[in-house]
Protein backbone atom coordinates (compact mmCIF):
# COMPACT_ATOMS: atom_id res chain seq x y z
CA UNK A 1 0.00 0.00 0.00
CA UNK A 2 1.63 3.05 -1.22
CA UNK A 3 0.68 6.88 -0.02
CA UNK A 4 -3.35 6.78 0.92
CA UNK A 5 -5.23 8.49 -1.17
CA UNK A 6 -6.93 10.31 1.54
CA UNK A 7 -3.71 11.46 2.57
CA UNK A 8 -2.32 12.31 -0.66
CA UNK A 9 -5.61 15.03 -1.16
CA UNK A 10 -5.00 16.92 1.84
CA UNK A 11 -1.13 17.48 0.74
CA UNK A 12 -2.21 20.59 -0.29
CA UNK A 13 -3.14 21.27 3.44
CA UNK A 14 -0.73 19.61 5.51
CA UNK A 15 2.21 22.13 3.14
CA UNK A 16 -0.14 24.81 4.06
CA UNK A 17 -0.35 24.18 8.03
CA UNK A 18 3.45 23.49 7.41
CA UNK A 19 4.50 26.79 5.75
CA UNK A 20 1.97 28.57 8.57
CA UNK A 21 4.10 27.23 11.47
CA UNK A 22 7.38 27.59 9.78
CA UNK A 23 6.61 31.62 9.17
CA UNK A 24 5.35 31.48 13.10
CA UNK A 25 8.55 29.95 14.83
CA UNK A 26 7.95 29.13 18.81
CA UNK A 27 11.10 28.01 20.83
CA UNK A 28 11.10 24.80 23.67
CA UNK A 29 8.13 25.94 26.53
CA UNK A 30 7.31 29.04 24.40
CA UNK A 31 5.04 27.26 21.73
CA UNK A 32 1.85 28.64 22.70
CA UNK A 33 0.44 29.62 18.74
CA UNK A 34 1.08 26.37 17.80
CA UNK A 35 -0.26 24.33 20.41
CA UNK A 36 -3.12 26.36 19.99
CA UNK A 37 -3.27 26.14 16.47
CA UNK A 38 -2.78 21.85 17.13
CA UNK A 39 -5.22 22.17 19.86
CA UNK A 40 -8.02 23.40 18.02
CA UNK A 41 -7.71 21.33 14.94
CA UNK A 42 -7.69 18.02 17.12
CA UNK A 43 -10.94 19.33 18.23
CA UNK A 44 -12.79 19.95 15.29
CA UNK A 45 -11.89 16.55 14.45
CA UNK A 46 -13.41 15.08 17.36
CA UNK A 47 -10.50 14.42 19.59
CA UNK A 48 -10.36 14.70 23.25
CA UNK A 49 -7.65 17.08 23.63
CA UNK A 50 -5.55 17.79 26.84
CA UNK A 51 -3.73 20.89 26.71
CA UNK A 52 -0.52 21.85 28.88
CA UNK A 53 1.05 18.54 29.30
CA UNK A 54 4.42 19.29 30.25
CA UNK A 55 3.60 23.15 30.13
CA UNK A 56 2.88 23.88 26.57
CA UNK A 57 2.36 20.24 25.32
CA UNK A 58 -1.14 18.70 24.16
CA UNK A 59 -2.14 15.23 23.55
CA UNK A 60 -5.48 14.24 21.65
CA UNK A 61 -7.01 10.96 22.54
CA UNK A 62 -9.71 9.29 19.94
CA UNK A 63 -11.08 5.61 20.65
CA UNK A 64 -13.19 4.15 18.25
CA UNK A 65 -14.62 0.65 18.80
CA UNK A 66 -14.50 -1.57 22.44
CA UNK A 67 -10.31 -3.38 22.02
CA UNK A 68 -8.72 -2.19 25.33
CA UNK A 69 -5.31 -1.30 22.91
CA UNK A 70 -3.58 1.39 22.98
CA UNK A 71 -0.73 3.64 20.62
CA UNK A 72 0.89 6.22 21.29
CA UNK A 73 2.23 8.59 18.12
CA UNK A 74 4.35 11.50 18.94
CA UNK A 75 6.00 14.48 16.83
CA UNK A 76 8.10 17.72 18.72
CA UNK A 77 7.06 21.19 17.75
CA UNK A 78 9.76 23.88 18.78
CA UNK A 79 12.32 25.70 16.49
CA UNK A 80 15.91 27.01 17.53
CA UNK A 81 16.92 30.40 18.88
CA UNK A 82 18.60 31.14 15.65
CA UNK A 83 18.46 33.32 12.58
CA UNK A 84 17.04 32.02 9.53
CA UNK A 85 18.99 32.79 5.93
CA UNK A 86 16.37 31.52 3.68
CA UNK A 87 14.64 33.51 0.85
CA UNK A 88 11.74 31.40 1.26
CA UNK A 89 8.13 32.95 0.89
CA UNK A 90 7.13 31.73 4.45
CA UNK A 91 10.07 32.14 6.21
CA UNK A 92 10.51 33.04 9.76
CA UNK A 93 9.05 36.43 10.36
CA UNK A 94 10.57 35.80 13.87
CA UNK A 95 14.24 37.80 14.95
CA UNK A 96 16.65 34.98 16.42
CA UNK A 97 13.53 32.06 15.70
CA UNK A 98 13.70 29.20 13.10
CA UNK A 99 12.04 25.92 12.16
CA UNK A 100 15.81 24.73 11.62
CA UNK A 101 14.86 20.71 12.38
CA UNK A 102 11.74 20.11 10.71
CA UNK A 103 9.55 19.89 13.65
CA UNK A 104 6.88 22.08 11.74
CA UNK A 105 7.02 19.40 9.42
CA UNK A 106 6.70 16.63 12.06
CA UNK A 107 3.61 18.72 13.78
CA UNK A 108 1.92 18.94 10.50
CA UNK A 109 2.28 15.73 8.87
CA UNK A 110 0.47 14.18 12.84
CA UNK A 111 -2.06 16.96 12.25
CA UNK A 112 -2.45 15.15 8.76
CA UNK A 113 -2.56 11.63 10.31
CA UNK A 114 -4.93 13.01 12.72
CA UNK A 115 -7.62 14.51 10.40
CA UNK A 116 -7.12 11.30 8.46
CA UNK A 117 -7.91 9.24 11.14
CA UNK A 118 -10.75 10.91 12.90
CA UNK A 119 -12.47 10.83 9.42
CA UNK A 120 -11.74 7.12 8.62
CA UNK A 121 -11.66 5.61 11.90
CA UNK A 122 -10.76 2.47 10.52
CA UNK A 123 -9.14 0.77 13.60
CA UNK A 124 -10.38 -0.36 16.91
CA UNK A 125 -8.87 0.76 20.19
CA UNK A 126 -7.26 4.45 21.49
CA UNK A 127 -5.46 5.99 19.86
CA UNK A 128 -3.00 9.05 21.57
CA UNK A 129 -1.49 11.79 19.30
CA UNK A 130 1.52 13.35 21.43
CA UNK A 131 2.71 16.78 20.21
CA UNK A 132 5.55 17.57 22.10
CA UNK A 133 7.35 20.97 23.05
CA UNK A 134 10.88 21.61 23.64
CA UNK A 135 12.56 18.77 21.98
CA UNK A 136 15.80 20.91 21.70
CA UNK A 137 17.96 20.20 24.56
CA UNK A 138 15.30 21.70 27.46
CA UNK A 139 13.42 19.03 28.23
CA UNK A 140 10.15 18.75 26.67
CA UNK A 141 9.60 14.59 26.72
CA UNK A 142 10.35 14.29 30.67
CA UNK A 143 7.94 17.61 31.46
CA UNK A 144 5.75 15.73 29.44
CA UNK A 145 6.35 12.31 31.71
CA UNK A 146 6.76 14.33 34.73
CA UNK A 147 2.97 15.78 33.66
CA UNK A 148 1.75 11.93 33.80
CA UNK A 149 1.80 11.25 29.92
CA UNK A 150 1.79 7.48 30.30
CA UNK A 151 -0.66 7.30 33.60
CA UNK A 152 -2.91 9.47 31.96
CA UNK A 153 -2.95 8.19 28.57
CA UNK A 154 -1.61 4.75 28.43
CA UNK A 155 0.25 3.40 25.43
CA UNK A 156 0.48 -0.15 24.94
CA UNK A 157 3.86 1.60 22.02
CA UNK A 158 4.78 4.45 21.13
CA UNK A 159 6.38 5.53 17.46
CA UNK A 160 7.78 8.64 16.44
CA UNK A 161 9.71 10.01 13.44
CA UNK A 162 12.76 12.47 12.62
CA UNK A 163 13.15 13.81 8.49
CA UNK A 164 17.06 13.28 7.51
CA UNK A 165 18.59 15.75 5.28
CA UNK A 166 20.58 14.03 2.62
CA UNK A 167 18.65 10.92 2.38
CA UNK A 168 16.32 10.66 -0.73
CA UNK A 169 12.38 11.56 0.19
CA UNK A 170 11.04 8.29 0.16
CA UNK A 171 13.35 6.38 2.18
CA UNK A 172 13.58 5.12 5.55
CA UNK A 173 16.27 3.96 7.55
CA UNK A 174 15.63 2.43 11.19
CA UNK A 175 17.81 0.22 13.65
CA UNK A 176 16.84 -2.29 16.81
CA UNK A 177 18.32 -2.07 19.49
CA UNK A 178 20.19 1.53 20.98
CA UNK A 179 20.29 4.11 17.17
CA UNK A 180 20.83 7.62 18.54
CA UNK A 181 23.79 8.49 21.13
CA UNK A 182 22.58 9.45 25.10
CA UNK A 183 23.95 13.62 25.79
CA UNK A 184 24.92 15.75 28.39
CA UNK A 185 26.17 19.18 28.87
CA UNK A 186 28.42 20.19 30.78
CA UNK A 187 29.95 23.54 32.91
CA UNK A 188 33.11 23.52 34.41
CA UNK A 189 33.77 26.32 37.03
CA UNK A 190 37.89 26.94 37.64
CA UNK A 191 38.14 29.52 40.33
CA UNK A 192 41.81 30.94 40.28
CA UNK A 193 42.79 34.35 41.69
CA UNK A 194 42.97 37.52 39.79
CA UNK A 195 45.93 39.62 39.17
CA UNK A 196 47.36 41.85 37.12
CA UNK A 197 48.28 40.56 33.71
CA UNK A 198 52.24 41.48 33.76
CA UNK A 199 52.00 40.07 37.41
CA UNK A 200 50.73 36.72 37.48
CA UNK A 201 52.92 35.55 40.33
CA UNK A 202 51.12 37.51 42.37
CA UNK A 203 47.90 35.87 41.70
CA UNK A 204 46.74 32.06 40.46
CA UNK A 205 45.91 31.73 36.34
CA UNK A 206 42.31 30.18 36.00
CA UNK A 207 42.86 30.66 32.23
CA UNK A 208 45.86 28.57 32.19
CA UNK A 209 44.15 25.62 34.33
CA UNK A 210 41.46 25.63 32.16
CA UNK A 211 43.90 25.08 29.15
CA UNK A 212 45.15 22.02 30.56
CA UNK A 213 41.46 20.56 32.40
CA UNK A 214 40.52 20.96 28.45
CA UNK A 215 43.57 18.77 27.02
CA UNK A 216 43.80 16.25 29.63
CA UNK A 217 39.81 15.44 29.21
CA UNK A 218 40.59 14.31 25.69
CA UNK A 219 42.16 11.43 27.54
CA UNK A 220 38.52 10.32 28.76
CA UNK A 221 37.58 8.90 25.35
CA UNK A 222 40.68 7.90 24.23
CA UNK A 223 42.28 5.84 27.14
CA UNK A 224 39.20 5.26 28.96
CA UNK A 225 36.31 4.30 26.92
CA UNK A 226 36.77 1.22 25.16
CA UNK A 227 37.15 1.85 22.08
CA UNK A 228 34.30 -0.41 20.70
CA UNK A 229 31.99 1.61 22.61
CA UNK A 230 31.44 4.95 20.82
CA UNK A 231 31.38 8.38 22.87
CA UNK A 232 32.38 11.91 21.94
CA UNK A 233 33.41 14.94 24.31
CA UNK A 234 33.75 18.28 23.18
CA UNK A 235 34.02 21.18 24.70
CA UNK A 236 32.45 23.90 22.92
CA UNK A 237 32.64 27.00 24.93
CA UNK A 238 35.99 28.57 26.94
CA UNK A 239 35.27 31.66 28.92
CA UNK A 240 37.43 33.82 31.50
CA UNK A 241 38.53 37.16 31.17
CA UNK A 242 37.61 40.85 29.59
CA UNK A 243 40.68 42.80 29.83
CA UNK A 244 43.96 42.24 27.93
CA UNK A 245 46.20 42.62 31.05
CA UNK A 246 43.99 41.52 33.61
CA UNK A 247 43.21 37.53 35.00
CA UNK A 248 40.51 36.71 36.13
CA UNK A 249 38.97 35.04 39.22
CA UNK A 250 37.56 32.48 37.01
CA UNK A 251 37.39 30.14 34.23
CA UNK A 252 34.38 28.31 32.20
CA UNK A 253 34.37 25.19 30.14
CA UNK A 254 31.07 24.13 28.59
CA UNK A 255 30.22 21.70 26.38
CA UNK A 256 28.41 18.09 25.48
CA UNK A 257 29.26 14.39 26.22
CA UNK A 258 27.52 11.29 23.64
CA UNK A 259 27.85 7.73 24.67
CA UNK A 260 25.52 4.49 24.23
CA UNK A 261 26.16 2.66 27.05
CA UNK A 262 24.88 3.32 30.55
CA UNK A 263 28.57 2.06 31.60
CA UNK A 264 30.48 4.83 29.30
CA UNK A 265 28.38 7.35 30.72
CA UNK A 266 29.75 6.71 33.93
CA UNK A 267 33.22 6.49 32.79
CA UNK A 268 33.35 10.07 31.43
CA UNK A 269 31.19 11.78 34.33
CA UNK A 270 33.48 9.92 37.27
CA UNK A 271 36.59 10.64 35.04
CA UNK A 272 35.81 14.00 34.03
CA UNK A 273 35.09 15.14 37.37
CA UNK A 274 38.33 13.90 38.64
CA UNK A 275 40.27 15.44 35.71
CA UNK A 276 39.06 19.03 36.61
CA UNK A 277 39.44 18.97 40.20
CA UNK A 278 42.97 16.93 40.13
CA UNK A 279 43.95 19.50 37.40
CA UNK A 280 42.73 22.64 38.56
CA UNK A 281 44.09 21.45 42.07
CA UNK A 282 47.68 21.06 40.63
CA UNK A 283 47.62 24.42 39.46
CA UNK A 284 46.44 25.30 43.29
CA UNK A 285 42.66 26.14 41.57
CA UNK A 286 39.79 24.98 42.55
CA UNK A 287 37.05 22.95 39.54
CA UNK A 288 33.68 22.46 40.21
CA UNK A 289 31.86 20.19 37.58
CA UNK A 290 27.87 20.46 36.84
CA UNK A 291 27.46 17.52 34.08
CA UNK A 292 23.62 17.18 33.24
CA UNK A 293 21.80 14.52 31.30
CA UNK A 294 19.82 15.92 28.66
CA UNK A 295 19.30 13.37 26.61
CA UNK A 296 19.29 9.11 27.24
CA UNK A 297 20.03 6.67 24.47
CA UNK A 298 17.67 6.60 21.84
CA UNK A 299 16.92 2.60 21.94
CA UNK A 300 14.23 0.96 19.60
CA UNK A 301 13.12 -2.16 20.59
CA UNK A 302 13.21 -5.19 18.21
CA UNK A 303 9.45 -5.79 17.81
CA UNK A 304 8.56 -2.15 17.38
CA UNK A 305 11.32 -1.40 15.08
CA UNK A 306 10.35 -4.37 13.15
CA UNK A 307 6.43 -3.35 13.15
CA UNK A 308 7.14 0.24 11.62
CA UNK A 309 9.92 -0.80 8.89
CA UNK A 310 7.23 -3.24 7.43
CA UNK A 311 4.78 -0.51 7.52
CA UNK A 312 7.33 1.65 6.07
CA UNK A 313 8.30 -1.49 3.80
CA UNK A 314 4.38 -1.21 2.81
CA UNK A 315 4.58 2.52 1.84
CA UNK A 316 7.84 2.71 -0.35
CA UNK A 317 8.90 -1.08 -0.33
CA UNK A 318 11.38 -3.24 0.91
CA UNK A 319 14.26 -1.77 -1.27
CA UNK A 320 13.46 2.05 0.36
CA UNK A 321 13.63 0.67 4.23
CA UNK A 322 17.33 0.26 5.46
CA UNK A 323 16.16 -1.83 8.61
CA UNK A 324 20.04 -1.70 10.10
CA UNK A 325 21.37 1.77 9.45
CA UNK A 326 24.73 3.10 11.06
CA UNK A 327 24.74 4.58 14.81
CA UNK A 328 23.86 8.59 14.91
CA UNK A 329 25.87 10.13 17.89
CA UNK A 330 23.12 13.11 17.52
CA UNK A 331 20.72 12.78 20.68
CA UNK A 332 16.64 13.05 20.72
CA UNK A 333 14.79 13.45 23.66
CA UNK A 334 12.04 10.75 22.28
CA UNK A 335 14.55 8.47 23.91
CA UNK A 336 13.00 8.99 27.38
CA UNK A 337 9.65 8.10 26.43
CA UNK A 338 11.00 4.98 25.06
CA UNK A 339 12.76 4.01 28.29
CA UNK A 340 8.95 3.57 29.35
CA UNK A 341 7.23 2.24 26.73
CA UNK A 342 7.52 0.31 23.95
CA UNK A 343 8.29 1.91 20.78
CA UNK A 344 10.40 2.38 17.99
CA UNK A 345 11.84 5.71 15.88
CA UNK A 346 12.06 5.95 12.88
CA UNK A 347 13.93 8.42 9.72
CA UNK A 348 12.58 9.18 6.93
CA UNK A 349 14.48 10.91 4.01
CA UNK A 350 14.23 14.89 3.30
CA UNK A 351 16.12 14.55 0.16
CA UNK A 352 18.72 17.13 -1.03
CA UNK A 353 18.40 19.61 1.74
CA UNK A 354 20.90 21.54 3.95
CA UNK A 355 21.25 20.14 7.39
CA UNK A 356 19.50 20.19 9.99
CA UNK A 357 20.20 23.48 12.66
CA UNK A 358 21.74 24.97 9.62
CA UNK A 359 20.00 28.33 8.05
CA UNK A 360 19.54 27.24 4.98
CA UNK A 361 17.57 23.95 6.08
CA UNK A 362 14.49 23.63 5.37
CA UNK A 363 11.58 20.72 5.51
CA UNK A 364 10.00 18.71 2.66
CA UNK A 365 6.90 19.11 1.97
CA UNK A 366 7.06 16.17 -0.14
CA UNK A 367 8.30 13.98 2.78
CA UNK A 368 4.34 15.15 4.44
CA UNK A 369 2.07 12.30 2.87
CA UNK A 370 5.36 9.83 3.78
CA UNK A 371 5.08 10.50 7.17
CA UNK A 372 0.92 10.69 7.56
CA UNK A 373 0.69 7.74 5.56
CA UNK A 374 3.47 6.01 8.11
CA UNK A 375 1.81 7.27 10.87
CA UNK A 376 -2.01 6.14 10.08
CA UNK A 377 -1.05 2.88 8.80
CA UNK A 378 0.95 2.35 12.34
CA UNK A 379 -2.55 2.80 14.06
CA UNK A 380 -4.56 0.67 11.50
CA UNK A 381 -2.33 -2.23 11.31
CA UNK A 382 -1.36 -2.43 15.19
CA UNK A 383 -5.38 -1.49 16.31
CA UNK A 384 -6.39 -3.23 13.09
CA UNK A 385 -10.46 -3.91 13.53
CA UNK A 386 -11.17 -7.53 14.06
ZN1 LIG B 1 17.12 19.57 16.30
ZN1 LIG C 1 14.72 17.67 15.52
Amino acid sequence: MPILDQIANIHPEMTAWRHDFHTHPEVGFEEQRTSAIVAEKLASWGYEVHRNVGKTGVVGRLKVGSSGRTIGLRCDMDALPMQEATQLPYRSKTENRMHACGHDGHTASLLGAAQYLAETKNFDGTVNLIFQPAEEGVGGARAMLADGLFERFPCDAVFGYHNTPRLAVGKFSIRPGPMMAGGAFFDIRIEGKGSHGAHPELGIDPVLAACHVATAMQSIVSRNVPAVDGAVISITRIEGGDAYNVIPNEAHLRGTARWFKPEALEIIRTNMKRIATGVATGFGCQAEVDFRVIFAPLVNTDAETAFIADVAAEIAGEANVNRNRDLIMASEDFSFMLEKVPGAYINIGNGDSAPVHNPAYDYNDKLLPYAATLYARLVEKRLAAA
